[in-house]
């Protein structure tokens, strides 16, 4: 099919039909070397400019431009190639239409955004628009975002003038994002027998970490702890593991917390 006539429909019907699983995600999973060449090769036969960026071999990334490159404003639309694994959906990758709907792998997270984005560049550029229209087409967003952090090192921020990121949002438009911060702590003391924490000195988990608190049995404080409402400006409540099960009270214990904080609060 010829890139300068087809719509945003054809084009989700052939990202949809590309594997694009995240190799991070599923050891199986294709990556974006296949999809990435897909949108350069449709890009360029589109009359478009693109560039691959390759910084991880086998995780690329295409950014691709539409429209006056010099003295106009610029538009960057981003999204992602990759998707999450095929489990539970064997067929994800025969698009199936349903209704007004098309169904598949990575559909609506976030080829059908790549595709409307794609389509509007190509569109913006055979229009003669008066600037450009960039979009970043990005590599390992479902896990570390390879993909967009290479791409900021190739664009220059302080010539984009607007930024969408076309994940969907339920056709709200999403002007803040909580995001996330993942946070590993260990420290070093004395391990103890779980019935007498105190028995070689000053209790590690006591004395540095704070938890629980002196006077409580430690299982009992956690558990109350963990039952507790969450502070306002948390949307989730952090994640709290020992990472020696077996061992209540060991020499290094650690704990890995997940802050997702809200933007609105
Ligand atoms: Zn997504």
């Amino acid at each position: 099919m010829i890139a300068t006539s087809m719509t945003a429909l054809d084009l989700l019907d052939a990202l949809v039909r590309i594997d694009s699983v995240n190799p991070g995600l599923d050891p199986d999973g294709a990556g974006e070397v296949q999809i990435a060449a897909y949108v350069a090769r449709w890009g360029r036969s589109a009359g478009l400019r693109v560039d691959v960026l390759e910084g991880t071999t086998g995780r690329p990334s295409v950014i691709v431009r539409g429209g006056r490159a010099r003295g106009g404003r610029r538009l960057l639309l981003c999204g992602h190639l990759d998707t999450v694994g095929l489990a539970g959906n064997p067929d994800g990758l025969t698009p199936r239409i349903q209704g007004d709907r098309l169904y598949g792998r990575g559909a609506y997270d976030m080829k059908a955004g790549l595709a409307a984005a794609l389509i509007a560049c190509r569109d913006a550029a055979l229009a003669g628009i008066d600037g450009e229209v960039i979009v970043a087409a990005v590599a390992d967003e479902e896990l570390a975002s390879l993909g967009i952090a290479e791409a900021l090192t190739h664009l220059d921020p302080a010539g984009i003038d607007a930024a969408v990121v076309t994940e969907p949002t339920e056709r709200q438009a999403g002007t803040a994002h909580r995001g996330f911060a993942w946070t590993e702590i260990t420290v070093t003391g004395v391990a103890a027998h779980g019935s007498r924490p105190h028995q070689r000195g000053p209790h590690v988990l006591l004395g540095r970490l704070g938890l629980p608190r002196p006077g409580r049995h430690p299982h009992r404080a956690l558990r109350t702890r963990r039952r507790r409402r969450p502070r306002r400006h948390r949307v989730g409540q952090p994640l709290r593991h020992h990472h020696r099960r077996h061992c209540p009270h060991p020499a290094r214990p650690g704990l890995l917390l997940l802050n997702r904080p809200n933007p609105h609060a």
